[in-house]
């Protein structure tokens, strides 16, 4: 049994009250790590560290902090099918994707801001004949980092690189559900000689460890990725304290399929959008609106691919591994029974599997895709979060903006056109911080990451990551 251990001042430490929880591996169903039931006295020893080590990182010269950083991306991919295959027994993907999505890009976050703080400048204003201002952005001190289960040291990551490389020292709690990966980066950490306190990673369960982060006065930032409604209780706790928040949460994505389309580059594109991660990727377009003429060609094809998508133990070469928790598991389940309550026909999937063997118990559901449900239905309006996909015919842009920006979500949309006129009014009117135009995913780390609506307040990803990051002060001289 492995056992887990906070990093906390440059040490790998058990909690303070030595409580565990059990970790499972979802594709078995069985416990196979321990890991640490933190409450607000590690956090407060976290924050400790922190702030002890906050001065000496926050005026160090940028491209020393930026070697420690380059440093931690070398040491993931020195072990990376050790990270790869911890990632996948703690989420239940399959090993493929974590070899080539989960954790090369993690590598690549901490790449990216270690290279990004050296190219980063501030903006001036000049006062013509009178004077001129500067931006002064400094580090904010102590920060805290959270993040969800579904992309685990891809999304830990996102965060961690930029707070580090814009000065700050970080308190940071992974998913209690998908730890595995943190504690090897707390691994690395030390191996490369982070000094002590800049990071420090707390394990446990959010109503501890995420509670006391948001109420604990010396944290000054959060940024915060998970559930639309873990945000709004973050947020009523630390707003008033006037903490900096940035809130990347849940999605109920459009996937707007013209009939002008590139029909085969869309068939492939939209069975990942649909199915990647079992569909537990907050980007997955997972209601698909598609232009009447083209309406049953597509479903056809569609069906015909997800038919033969493979689902099964993660560790093999499958394209489908297992829901990353039973609680998980229920509750997509329950919303494919809710479907059926609301009228939808059930065209393929629709119930769980036990794979024979070695996942004969573990969390598996097989690909679902449904149709005949009204646009404003709960199953149309609320995050599943999971391998469900619903098929929706339209005639008209306006029907389908109508469609698109129905929910109370925000935070990606897909839009499938060869008409260049059309794809730049849509981009214009779908309500979505992210717009994919004939793709889907494709990321430039440059770019502002986030959603509207309630999936999300602010934005992050390069230069407004940094931004976030920092305190920017106005400096203004007279001549
Ligand atoms: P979650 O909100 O349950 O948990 C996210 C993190 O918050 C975890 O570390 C958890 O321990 C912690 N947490 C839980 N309760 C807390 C509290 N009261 N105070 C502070 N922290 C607390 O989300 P999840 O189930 O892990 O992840 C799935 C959700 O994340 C989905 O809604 C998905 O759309 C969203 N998500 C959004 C993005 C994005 O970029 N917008 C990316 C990935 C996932």
């Amino acid at each position: 049994m492995i056992y887990l251990k906070n990093y906390i001042n440059g040490e790998l430490i058990e909690p303070l009250k030595k409580q565990y929880l059990e970790n499972i591996d979802p594709s078995t169903g069985t416990v196979f790590s321990m890991i640490p039931d933190s409450d607000a006295d590690d956090v407060q020893l976290a924050v400790n560290a922190a702030k002890a080590a906050e001065d000496a990182w926050g005026n160090m010269h940028y491209e020393k902090r930026a070697k420690y950083i380059e440093a931690i991306a070398k040491g993931i991919e020195a072990r990376m099918e050790e990270f790869v295959a911890a990632e996948s027994l703690d989420n239940g993907k399959p090993l493929n994707l974590a070899r080539h999505v989960d954790i090369p890009r993690a590598v690549s976050n901490f790449r990216f801001f270690a290279t990004a703080i050296q190219q980063s400048s501030t903006e001036s204003h000049f006062m013509e004949g009178v004077g001129v201002n500067y931006t002064l952005r400094r580090p904010i001190g102590v920060v805290a980092c959270i993040s969800p289960w579904n992309l685990p040291l891809y999304l830990f990551s996102w965060k961690i690189a930029p707070a580090l490389a814009a000065g700050n020292c970080v308190v940071a709690k992974p998913s209690e559900i998908t730890p595995y990966t943190s504690y090897l980066l707390s691994e690395v950490c030390k191996e490369v000689g982070l000094p002590k306190g800049v990071l420090n990673i707390v394990h446990g369960l959010g109503q501890k460890v995420g509670d006391a982060i948001s109420k604990n006065i010396d944290i000054k930032a959060i940024s915060f990725t998970g559930g639309t409604s873990t945000g709004r209780t973050i947020a009523s706790i630390a707003a008033p304290m006037f903490k900096k928040l940035s809130l990347e949460l849940g999605g109920k994505n459009p996937n707007i399929i013209f009939a002008d389309c590139n029909f085969d580059q869309m068939l492939k594109t939209t069975v990942r959008s649909s199915f990647e991660n079992q569909g537990q990727i907050c980007l997955c377009g997972s209601r698909i609106f598609i232009e009447r003429p083209i309406y049953e060609k597509f479903k056809a094809a569609f069906i015909e691919k997800v038919n033969a998508l493979s689902i099964g133990d993660p560790s093999t070469d499958v394209n489908v591994g297992a829901i990353v928790s039973k609680p998980h598991y229920e509750k997509i389940l329950s919303y494919i029974e809710l479907a059926k309550q609301e009228g939808g026909t059930i065209l393929t999937g629709g119930e769980s599997v036990k794979p024979a063997g070695r996942c004969e118990n573990g969390y598996f559901i097989k690909p679902t895709v449904i149709e005949g449900l009204a646009y404003n239905c709960r199953t149309n309006m609320e995050e599943i979060f999971g391998p469900v996909v619903t098929l929706t015919p339209f005639d008209t842009e306006e029907e389908v903006l109508m469609y698109a920006n129905a929910t109370e979500y925000g935070l990606a949309a897909t839009i499938w056109t060869e008409n260049l006129s059309r794809a730049h009014r849509m981009a214009e009117k779908v309500e979505s911080g992210i717009i994919w135009i004939n793709c889907w995913l494709l990321r430039d780390l440059r770019t502002p990451f986030g959603g509207m609506k309630n999936s999300g307040v602010g934005r992050e990803g390069g230069w407004e990551a940094l931004r976030f990051f920092t305190e920017a002060k106005n400096v203004c001289i007279r001549y």
